[in-house]
């Protein structure tokens, strides 16, 4: 972060913004100014460049069709990669997840290149389209409370081996491959399956993206009531019997 003023950009509103997605930089936005931040936030649309400057990028989940047309453009735009290299952070949901591997299957039934940025790979699921809600463990080394959220996904996404799991599933598909995996992340490039918006459902991973961002170990509490009563109620929701 320079000037003390922190970059946000939304990448692809109008290709990639499913579910309410675009809440996660609603939520990211709300708690740095919380904390005193000057937020300069910048969506950038699929004919525009991406800012190479940025310290937090977020994208969403997308259907099959804008979801390659996504890629395409991002490929050929190359300033995520540029910004990556910078050290910015990146969080991704879904069609966005995807994107960032290595490797999907397209909406024409062909294997797309991705941009590289997390050591995964994704694949058309054979069986049941993965739907309904999540709940799971994120990797303890994060130091997060459980993940809640829902998933909409026909991929299942294999990790290579510089990706780490972000969360083990109590309920739900996640990654899709049976091992209880759920979305991917190294030290700086984050996927999940999970919508909700995610951010809405679990704040505190908007402040682990704030503290990467600004290379700092905590930041100042905030009430978080309302959050809390939503996770309460959703996870409630998620683990009672039907
Ligand atoms: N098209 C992808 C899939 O079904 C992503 C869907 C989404 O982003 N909701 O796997």
């Amino acid at each position: 972060m320079s000037d003390n003023s922190l970059r946000l950009v939304w990448v692809y509103p109008d290709l990639l913004s499913t579910y309410g997605d675009q809440g996660n930089v609603l939520v990211v936005e709300r708690r740095a100014r919380q904390r005193g931040l000057d937020v300069q936030r910048v969506d950038v649309r699929s004919d525009q460049p991406i800012p190479t400057s940025g310290d937090i990028y977020l994208i969403g989940g997308g259907e099959d069709r804008p979801q390659r047309l996504a890629a395409e453009r991002l490929l050929r735009d190359g300033g995520l990669e540029r910004a990556v290299s910078n050290g910015a952070i990146v969080f991704s949901v879904c069609a966005g997840y995807q994107i960032l591997g290595n490797e999907f299957v397209n909406d024409m039934g062909e294997r797309q290149q991705g941009l590289g940025l997390l050591d995964v790979v994704t694949v058309r699921g054979e069986g049941e389209r993965c739907v309904g809600d999540v709940l799971a463990d994120i990797d303890p080394r994060l130091n997060l409370p459980p993940l809640t959220g829902f998933e909409n996904h026909q991929g299942v996404t294999h990790l290579g081996p510089t990706a780490k799991p972000f969360a083990r599933t109590r309920l739900g598909r996640g990654n899709g491959t049976g091992d209880g995996t759920e979305g991917a992340y190294n030290d700086t490039v984050f996927g999940t399956y999970m919508h909700g918006p995610v951010m809405a459902r679990n704040p505190l991973i908007a402040d682990l993206l704030l503290k990467l961002a600004l290379d700092v170990n905590a930041l100042p509490a905030i009430d978080d009531r309302w959050y809390d009563a939503l996770r309460a109620e959703r996870i409630a929701a998620a683990t009672q019997p039907a």
